[in-house]
């Protein structure tokens, strides 16, 4: 059986096929500019290829509420020419209502690393994307959690460490997780290119205090069995112990569970070599079947 599976970001659409296993057979990068153009670029790729079900894995906000008028819509996105845009609805006229499989960008990483990666099997699960934006997926109780909207744990607020006075960078909040810690607000605090910074050590002390902070919060409301770390950011892995001792100073010995005794295994780094989105896609499309 062949699946098809879109990673739709805002800068590119990565568009695959792939089998029930999450083997990917073959895969092309389509740039993201409006709609009228890069849909029947995504629509072209597919067209021959005879794909049962499609799984898009995609950046938002969107609808997800199955009931909803707007269900598969992108709505409050900053990508404007987006905005408001039916991309599940474009997909199922073009394929002749096949099965779509549909969720955020992130919790499609989140659902390629509980399927074929390193939260296989596991029921409770935080994958937290730290590149142009954070983002975060949520497992909970074997289920991706939605809620009202889906959750958006880049946005939460924060405390501000004292020696920290960069302003932040979100649009919305300013200094919220991703206006702290985001790649661009790691650039605008300190002036160059986060990839330039690597031996700054005071970069990372900060920005793993932040990851740490917001991981605490994540523990303590989410209770998750792993947390996975991915997105550009990440890249500079030096800011994985970092975090960990980080994370457990701010425990401060309130939690005690066997996940956390072994904290090298609880917050990890994505294991799909950068397919865990794809990889995700294809489940999404097999899971709407
Ligand atoms: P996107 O979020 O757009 O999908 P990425 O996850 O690659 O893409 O994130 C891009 C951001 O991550 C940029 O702000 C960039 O500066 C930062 N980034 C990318 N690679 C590295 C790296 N090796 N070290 C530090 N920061 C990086
Ligand atoms: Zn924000």
């Amino acid at each position: 059986m062949i699946l098809g599976a879109i990673e739709a970001g805002g800068t590119k659409m990565v568009c695959a096929i792939g089998d029930e296993n999450g083997k990917i057979i073959d895969r092309v990068s389509i740039p993201t500019k409006t709609p009228e153009e890069t849909m029947p670029e995504i629509i072209a790729y597919f067209k021959d290829k005879d794909v049962a079900a499609i799984g898009l894995a995609c950046f938002g906000p969107i609808d997800l509420h199955k009931d909803s008028p707007t269900y598969g819509y992108i709505t409050s996105t900053p990508k404007t020419a987006w905005l408001g845009y039916d991309i599940v609805g474009c997909l199922k006229k073009a394929f002749n209502n096949i099965p779509i499989g549909f969720d955020t960008d992130v919790n499609g990483s989140l659902l390629g690393e509980a399927t074929w990666g390193c939260a296989k099997g596991m029921t409770d699960v935080i994958y937290i994307t730290i590149g142009t934006g954070i983002g975060g997926g949520v497992m909970s109780g074997g289920k991706l959690l939605h809620g009202m909207l889906h959750p958006e744990l880049g946005h939460i607020l924060m405390r501000r460490y004292p020696e920290d006075s960069y302003v932040g960078k979100c649009p919305f909040h300013k200094d919220c997780f991703e206006g702290l810690a985001a790649g661009p607000a790691i650039e605008e605090r300190w002036g160059s290119k986060a990839f330039d910074l690597a031996d700054r050590d005071e970069v990372w002390e900060l920005e793993s205090k932040y990851i740490a902070q917001a991981i605490i919060n994540y523990m303590m409301t989410l209770s998750p069995q792993k947390i996975i770390l991915g997105g550009g950011v990440m890249h500079q892995e030096q800011l994985f112990p970092l975090i960990r001792q980080k994370v457990l100073e701010m425990n401060a010995g309130y939690i005690q569970t066997k996940e956390l005794e072994n904290i090298e295994e609880y917050i990890v780094p994505a294991s799909l070599n950068d397919n865990q989105g794809i990889m995700g896609a294809i489940k999404l499309a097999i899971d709407a079947m």
